[in-house]
């Protein structure tokens, strides 16, 4: 394990106030941004891409998120402590750090076995808990739902239902939603009578969602 020094510490600061800078005002995804050590999930010597705005190649042509996404989703979803998440996209395991720094708790699906493998191994030796599934998370987690929340960190041609039908009354659903060059960031709230309003948020770019309900099957 690496360790988390004062400057670690400050380039995380440096990183906190880009994110305020760029219209972030969520003091609890701030405060896990501030939290987290991103560079735990980087070689040694790729440190100062760390704490850098942007997104980086974790293997097996994949990313960790630019921590401007990563804000941007937390925020839309409104995490309250003890809120039930789906993530969909471990990845590298940061955006489940996050999510868990706010106090919720976190289901996270990966499709790609090594990433699944390192990131269930290497969150708890960081001192988070999650549950962890290797599977394709385009059809959700049906003997988990229904969540309070969830969020897709890749990329998907379409909304899936199935996503819908396994959020709570009140629940919010965030999806990046577009082609494979940019994706429209989709913010689905479901109602307390399970009715459903869209909004809108921005462009972003993102790796593609596979499986049943993400591009596999469109190819
Ligand atoms: N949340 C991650 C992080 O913090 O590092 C970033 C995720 S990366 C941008 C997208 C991830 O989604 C990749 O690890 C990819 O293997 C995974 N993925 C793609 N399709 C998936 C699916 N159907 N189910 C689960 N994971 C999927």
């Amino acid at each position: 394990m690496q360790e988390d020094s004062y400057r670690h510490r400050g380039m995380r600061r440096n990183l906190v106030k880009i994110l305020i800078e760029k219209g972030i005002k969520d003091r609890a995804v701030l405060e896990a941004i501030q939290t987290v050590p991103r560079h735990f999930f980087f070689e040694k010597a790729f440190l100062e891409h760390a704490y850098q705005d942007k997104a980086f190649p974790i293997g097996e042509g994949q990313t960790i998120s630019q921590p401007y996404t990563v804000a941007v989703q937390s925020e839309l979803l409104q995490i309250k402590p003890g809120d039930k998440v789906l993530e969909i996209g471990t990845g590298s395991g940061y955006q489940c750090c996050v999510l868990l720094e706010m106090q919720a708790k976190v289901y996270t699906i990966e499709y790609n076995k090594k990433l699944y493998q390192q990131a269930k191994e290497f969150l708890p030796k960081m001192g988070y808990r999650a549950h962890f599934h290797l599977g394709d998370g385009s059809q959700g987690w049906p003997t988990f739902a229904p969540f309070d929340k969830i969020i897709v960190t890749a990329g998907a041609p379409s909304l899936p239902q199935a996503l819908i039908d396994q959020l709570k009354p009140n629940g919010r659903l965030v999806i990046p939603v577009g082609n494979e060059e940019h994706q429209e960031m989709i913010l689905i709230n479901k109602d307390m009578h399970g009715k459903i309003t869209t909004e809108s948020h921005d462009y972003f770019r993102f790796v593609p969602l596979l499986g049943k309900f993400g591009w596999t099957s469109k190819q």
